[in-house]
């Protein structure tokens, strides 16, 4: 059995219902589907979640959210009327507009009628049950959600034999009021989907054919990943890569069950394959499975004569950090100095203080921070123990001129980081793609 997940670009309007609809005709055991809310027809037209986002905030601040409102429901009533639904939307929309205006409705309960609308179609389209999230993922106070607790309500609620089509996005607290995932969480819920039923295959389908090897906007029409790792893809989706909502790994992974992106535009593309690991080789001449990265970090190092020699001085500079909660992506070092990386963003409030007590505490010889760093990353589950690879990439990178202020590998050997100047990122990703990927 197969949970198949659909994002807001494959809901978008009802021919897009069609293609999903002979999605999951095409294969038998496609029979649990979760969904997003409609997302954009066009370049420069609204998903539907940030218009539920923008009537909230009207009416928080007592403007009449009537306009946005009729946008969202014209939506919706247009895919009813264009697949002659039988089911009829209208009067829960203007119930639900009753609710906004007497303000009897929180801000995660109005956002979560995306998705649900979007499933309630979905099901009448499809003939499959419908499951109301708010039904089955149950949160705990403190947000995680009680895993136990919601597989066994969902196996409880799910009719086997039967197609069900399941919201995505939103859950219930143990008070019974609605609460969603931070934004892009029905990847969360179709993964919960997928843990529950034991699925055999999460199918995950978006609007492009796979996870690409580097970023579209940086790279001409990169190659989209074949097989990924679930290793590779938590480095790539840290260190940028906009792939699948980064908790939506860990149902699936803790079963084992291989997640499968796919594009709802262009089903016949295989996607990419994500799994705990891969028998066998079939390209064995490519070692780096992706390029990715951010701009914007900071860079702060110290150096202190004799520092090698004294105990303590990392743990000084990182409880400092510590006491601000300002979390530290890498520390590269060198004998009598150390440097902590971390976004600008983090440190750019408290900056000045932080250094005053870095100064105090350390008491070092020099103490500087650099702004406008890059981090880039070469992921590669390959490049382990494969003498050579990081030569080829300074050397690449050498030969067009890029500087390279910061170097970073784990013990693993999964990924090799680099910093360089923001203004040399993007001529990063390009040199290594090109001379890592086309061959
Ligand atoms: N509709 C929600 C969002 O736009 C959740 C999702 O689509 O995954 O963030």
């Amino acid at each position: 059995m197969k949970v198949v997940k659909f994002g807001g670009s494959s809901m978008a309007d009802a021919g897009q219902y069609r293609k999903v609809r002979d999605i999951l005709m095409a294969d038998p055991q496609r029979k649990v589907v979760v969904v997003s809310a409609a997302g954009k027809r066009f370049s420069g037209d609204h998903k539907i979640t940030d218009l539920l986002y923008l009537c909230y905030a009207h009416v928080k601040y007592g403007v009449d959210c009537g306009g946005v409102f009729d946008m969202i429901a014209s939506r919706y009533l247009d895919i009813q009327h264009e697949l002659g639904l039988e089911l009829d939307l209208e009067p829960e929309l203007l119930e639900l507009k009753k609710r906004i205006d007497s303000k009897q409705i929180s801000q995660d309960e109005l956002v979560s009628r995306g998705e649900y609308y979007s499933a309630k179609l979905m099901a009448a389209y499809l003939g499959f049950q419908f499951v109301d999230s708010a039904d089955w993922v149950k949160f705990n106070m403190d947000g995680t959600v009680d895993q136990e607790k919601s597989y066994a309500a969902l196996r409880h609620q799910v009719l086997v034999g039967y197609g069900a089509v399941i919201p995505g996005f939103y859950g219930v607290m143990p008070n019974g009021a609605i609460r969603t995932f931070s934004r892009g969480g029905s990847d969360i819920t179709g993964a919960l989907a997928a843990a529950a039923l034991n699925a055999d295959v999460y199918e995950n389908w978006t609007d492009v054919s796979g996870i690409l090897m580097a970023d579209p906007r940086i790279v001409d029409d990169p190659q989209a990943i074949p097989e990924v790792t679930y290793d590779e893809l938590r480095e790539l989706s840290y260190s940028g890569a906009q792939v699948l909502h980064e908790d939506s790994v860990f149902p699936v992974r803790e079963k084992n069950i291989p997640v499968n992106i796919r594009n709802t535009n262009d089903p016949s593309a295989p996607g990419t394959m994500i799994q705990a690991k891969f028998e066998g080789d079939h390209d064995p001449d490519r070692f780096i499975t992706g390029i990715t990265g951010k701009k914007d970090f900071s860079i702060i190092s110290l150096s202190k004569r004799g520092m090698s020699n004294q105990v303590g001085t990392l743990r000084k500079v990182l409880s400092v950090l510590e006491r601000h909660n300002i979390s530290v992506d890498y520390v590269p070092n060198g004998i009598d100095n150390v440097s902590v990386v971390l976004p600008t963003a983090s440190v750019e409030k408290d900056l000045f203080t932080i250094m005053a007590e870095i100064q105090r505490e350390v008491e070092p010889d020099t103490l500087d921070v650099h702004h406008q760093i890059a981090v880039v990353a070469a992921v590669g589950r390959k490049m382990a123990f494969r003498p050579g690879i990081s030569g080829k990439i300074f050397a690449a990178l050498g030969s067009s001129g890029i500087n390279i202020r910061m170097i970073n590998q784990g013990p693993d050997e999964l990924n090799i980081i680099f910093g360089v100047d923001n203004k040399d990122f993007k001529n990063a990703i390009r040199v290594l793609y090109s001379s890592f990927i086309t061959k």
